[in-house]
C-alpha cells in the first residue's frame, strides 16, 4: 500500500476566538486534556470580521475538541490568568478584575467620532461597567 504516508494531515478550525489570549487559554485546556491545538491569526480578514484568531486541532481530535470548549466557553474568567500586579489591563475600581467592558458612546457622539476618525474619543471621558459586581465608574 502506497499514498498513506504522503498524506499531509489535516487540520480543522474548531473555534473562534476575539482574541489571541483566549485563543491560547483554550489550546492550553485542550493541551491538557491531550489534544494537540494550533492558534492561527485572522487578521488578513480583520476588516471583515473585527479580527481574532481560530483554533485548529487535527481532523480526528476537532470533535472531542469542540466538546471540551462548549463546556467552558461559558465565558472564560479573565481573573485567572491576569497577573494581579499587571497593570496594563483595566480594572474594576471596587472588586479590581479586569473583566470590564465600556459603554458604548451615545450615538450623535459616536457619529461626531466617526468623522473625527476617533480622535475624540482620546479626549473623552468613558463610562465603564463591571462585569463582575455591575460597578459603574468613568475615567
Ligand atoms: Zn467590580
Amino acid at each position: 500500500m502506497k499514498g498513506g504516508f504522503y498524506m499531509e494531515k489535516k487540520r480543522e478550525t474548531i473555534k473562534t476566538f476575539r482574541n489571541e489570549i483566549e485563543a491560547h487559554l483554550a489550546k492550553t485546556l485542550l493541551k491538557q486534556e491531550g489534544i494537540s491545538a494550533t492558534v492561527h491569526s485572522i487578521s488578513r480578514y480583520r476588516a471583515m470580521t473585527g479580527g481574532g484568531c481560530v483554533l485548529k486541532t487535527l481532523h480526528e481530535d476537532a470533535e472531542k475538541g469542540r466538546r471540551i470548549l462548549s463546556r467552558i466557553s461559558a465565558d472564560i474568567d479573565m481573573d485567572e490568568y491576569v497577573d494581579r500586579d499587571d497593570l496594563s489591563y483595566r480594572r474594576c475600581p471596587k472588586c479590581n478584575t479586569v473583566s470590564v467592558k465600556v459603554a458604548p458612546l451615545p450615538g450623535k457622539l459616536r457619529a461626531f467620532c466617526i468623522l473625527t476618525v476617533g480622535l475624540l474619543l482620546l479626549f473623552l471621558k468613558r463610562d465603564w461597567t463591571c462585569e463582575k459586581c455591575n460597578h459603574h465608574w468613568c475615567e
